[in-house]
């Protein structure tokens, strides 16, 4: 994920402060008869704006048939998978702007990944996430996570990530390993858990989350060490290490390494950058990291669906890339 984050909570924290403001000095000016009049209007609104979501409910129910539970997904239904993106899959409701953003953006599956925002808090958040999803069977689909201080042991993990699988979760991350060095002991454990039960992990890196150095020996340990623990590399802080050919040489050794191409776009990513894209075709995917600060009408598209028009990749180059890779590895075709 990116800083836009901070940025869209305190962009709404102010609006909010701003709309609570607005409010007080409404009520404060309000004498008992005014008070009277706008109770009274609020309650006409209200009942309208109550016709109108249920009109325009029925109306987008009826001329767009997103998300057709279990309907088979085909090159034709969009451009890509987008396999790096995160909404607030909890709330009721979410997944629906979900599925229109999808729409608009030639995008006919999605993976979602849970961040300490939009994780559920409670089992009641868990079941309706899991009740948000069910109409999406095949199109939007999850990562579930652990944080490494969570649990105390391997086995703690493998029996929550056992659950979450057998709960239809495809991978596990966005892990952070907040303060930890890659591999630090507590986030050992969990590679050694997703190996066990058969999840991708994909993972962020910066300055102050699962820290390694120059040429990314601590990477490079866990990529040996879990052979089968599949790891998607992601992040400004992995993409650093393209210039010195540290990620090439990584994605070019190991089997099990992947990389998402979310923050590739707008860096050092140029004319060299095709031939590492089509030099490295089978590792590569699609992703964007979008995210609830996303949605909506006015939101631009994130820079990685106009990097793909420039690259202008040979089309067997940009269909594994953009839709093939994520289908093998999390689809099975
Ligand atoms: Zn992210």
């Amino acid at each position: 994920m990116t800083d836009l984050t901070n940025f869209s909570k305190s962009t709404m924290d102010q609006s909010l402060k701003f709309t609570r403001e607005k409010n007080c000095k409404t009520m404060n000016l309000a004498t008992n008869k005014q008070r009277r009049i706008l109770d009274s209007l609020r309650t006409g609104m209200g009942l309208i704006c109550c016709v109108a979501a249920v009109i325009s409910g029925m109306k987008s129910r009826a001329e767009e048939p997103v998300a057709p539970s279990e309907k088979p997904v085909t090159a034709e239904a969009g451009r890509f998978i987008d396999t790096h993106v995160h909404f607030q899959d909890c709330k009721k409701g979410d997944l629906e702007k979900v599925a229109e953003w999808m729409q608009s953006n030639q995008i006919q599956r999605c993976i979602t990944h849970p961040l300490a925002q939009s994780r559920p808090k409670n089992d009641a958040q868990r079941q309706q996430m899991l009740e948000n999803y069910k109409p999406y069977k095949g199109r939007i689909a999850r990562f579930c996570v652990i944080f490494p201080e969570e649990v105390n042991s391997e086995e703690e993990a493998v029996k929550i990530l056992t659950q979450e699988k057998k709960d239809g979760a495809l991978g596990f991350g966005e892990h952070y390993g907040v303060g930890l060095n890659f591999d630090d002991p507590q986030n050992m454990r969990l590679y050694a858990a997703c190996a066990k039960v058969g999840l991708p992990v994909m993972f962020h890196m910066d300055g102050n989350k699962n820290l390694d150095g120059k040429g990314l020996p601590r990477v490079e340990h866990v990529l040996k060490t879990y052979p089968n623990c599949i790891v998607i590399a992601h992040s400004s802080g992995w993409w650093k290490h393209l210039s010195d050919g540290t990620c090439e040489r990584l994605l070019k050794t190991y089997p099990n390494l992947y990389a998402d191409i979310s923050c590739t776009a707008g860096r050092s990513f140029s004319a060299q950058s095709r031939d590492f894209f089509i030099r490295n075709s089978d590792k590569l995917m699609f992703g964007t990291d979008s995210g609830w600060w996303s949605l909506g009408k006015d939101k631009k598209p994130m820079r990685e669906f106009a990097l793909i028009d420039e690259l202008k990749l040979p089309k067997e180059v940009e269909d594994k890339i953009c839709r093939k890779n994520a289908e093998r590895l999390f689809w099975r075709n």
